[in-house]
């Protein structure tokens, strides 16, 4: 018998995707310079020369490196040493490459996570605006979502309501900073705010509450803000990362999750993240990506371009009318809708002028649009006249 949960999951397309889909109609039937598809997160900027040409090297040696067979279930361990070097850099301590699990992206090392960790019936605290998948995960796990609302339109967490949730009972917390949708970051004295509020409840309850700390934007940070190392802030934290964003390898599928040493009983955790990716069927990342980051795990990304749209539509839509923040890090800018609208008619009344925005109500919050500016320059520019429409519309 089909199962109908999984059924009805497979007919709900994202709201993201759906909108992508309608770009793609839209650029064959008016041409892809006349479309302004602000919908997706897909990185636009080039992967970088060093990942491009490790990767043609790796592949002019294939026969004397078993490039494309099985690795070990968590990875290949040059490939977690590298990430690991990484990761000990950041923490200011040494990680040992068994902190690493290897996944395809941070979509199943937080699925991996979650299953690893939480049981049915147990409730996960997300902070909104969150990743829509973040549901869907969570609750393959047996999980409910417990919906932490911002403070204000800074998109900070509300404390208080962060508190509550504690305080009901959760088997963990996920955090993503840079936040995809509103590119704001947790400042370290946000985090320690939070920190205390777990600990307190750890104690109280007498069990582990995890921190999951789901990173695939850390990288991509404007101007001098830091993004801090989220372990040394809560010790219970565990990491998702992914070089989908930060070296714009998205369709390649790699990423890890780590479990560092401060985590309480972090050899069972490790041992039950093992147990979770042989459940799902998430052994062995993809094994070419896996050689390509034994030698490019140091790799930054050029986001050069990012700043500049970033600066390009937060300057020009602020100066037009509109209500945004402006973004610390991450692709994406979360504009207000004007006038009361809901975020629907937002986005639709944006469509009449072929710019594609993503409704806020999917990430947990009525009344914005998420704006992905990962696009190039030039799209961001051509777009500022569609804008210019879209605020008259409104009498801005
Ligand atoms: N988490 C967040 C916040 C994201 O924005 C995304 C993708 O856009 C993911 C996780 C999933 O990333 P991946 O491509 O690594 O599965």
């Amino acid at each position: 018998m089909i199962a109908k949960k999984m059924l009805a999951l497979g007919k709900s397309d994202s709201a993201i995707r759906a909108i992508a889909a309608y770009g793609d109609a839209r650029r064959s039937e008016i041409g892809s310079e006349n479309v302004f598809d602000f919908s997706i997160g897909n990185p636009n900027v080039p992967t970088p020369e060093k990942v491009k040409n490790t990767l043609i090297e790796l592949l002019q040696n294939e026969e004397s490196l078993a490039l494309h067979g099985y690795t070990a279930a968590p990875g290949a361990m040059a490939a977690r040493k590298a990430a690991a070097e990484q990761e000990s850099k950041r923490a200011g301590y040494d990680i040992p490459a068994e902190s690493i699990y290897l996944t395809s992206g941070a979509s199943s090392s937080l699925s991996i996570v979650l299953s690893a960790l939480v049981s049915e019936g147990e409730k996960v605290a997300v902070l909104a605006p969150f990743f829509p998948e973040y549901k869907v995960f969570a609750e393959n796990a047996g999980a409910e979502i417990l919906i932490v609302p911002p403070a204000g339109d800074d998109m900070q967490p509300f404390m208080a309501a962060f508190e509550n949730a504690v305080e009901q009972g959760v088997a963990a917390v996920i955090i993503n900073s840079p936040n995809n949708p509103s590119g704001a970051i947790l400042s370290e004295q946000t985090l320690r705010v939070m920190s205390k509020i777990l600990q307190a409840a750890q104690e109280e309850k007498g069990k582990s509450i995890y921190l999951i700390a789901d990173e695939p934007y850390r990288e991509l940070v404007y101007g001098d803000v830091t993004v801090p190392f989220v372990p040394n802030i809560y010790p219970n934290t565990i990491v998702c990362y992914s070089y989908s964003k930060s070296l714009s390898l998205p369709g390649e599928r790699l990423g890890y999750i780590m479990v560092p040493p401060c985590v309480k009983d972090s050899a069972e955790v490790f041992a039950a993240v093992c147990g979770a990716g042989r459940a799902l069927g998430y052994v062995c990342a993809p094994s070419l990506m896996q050689h390509m980051l034994a030698q490019c795990a140091d790799v930054r990304p050029d986001i050069t371009s990012y700043a500049k749209n970033r600066d390009t539509l937060y300057d020009a839509l602020s100066g037009m009318g509109f209500d945004c923040v402006k973004p610390d890090g991450a692709f994406y800018l979360f504009v207000k809708a004007p006038k009361g609208d809901s975020a629907g008619e937002f986005c639709e009344k944006a469509k009449k002028f072929e710019i594609l925005l993503v409704p806020s109500d999917s990430f947990g919050v009525a009344g914005y649009a998420r704006l992905a500016y990962c696009v190039s320059e030039k799209t961001a520019e051509n777009s500022l006249p569609a804008f210019r429409k879209l605020a008259e519309e409104y009498g801005l």
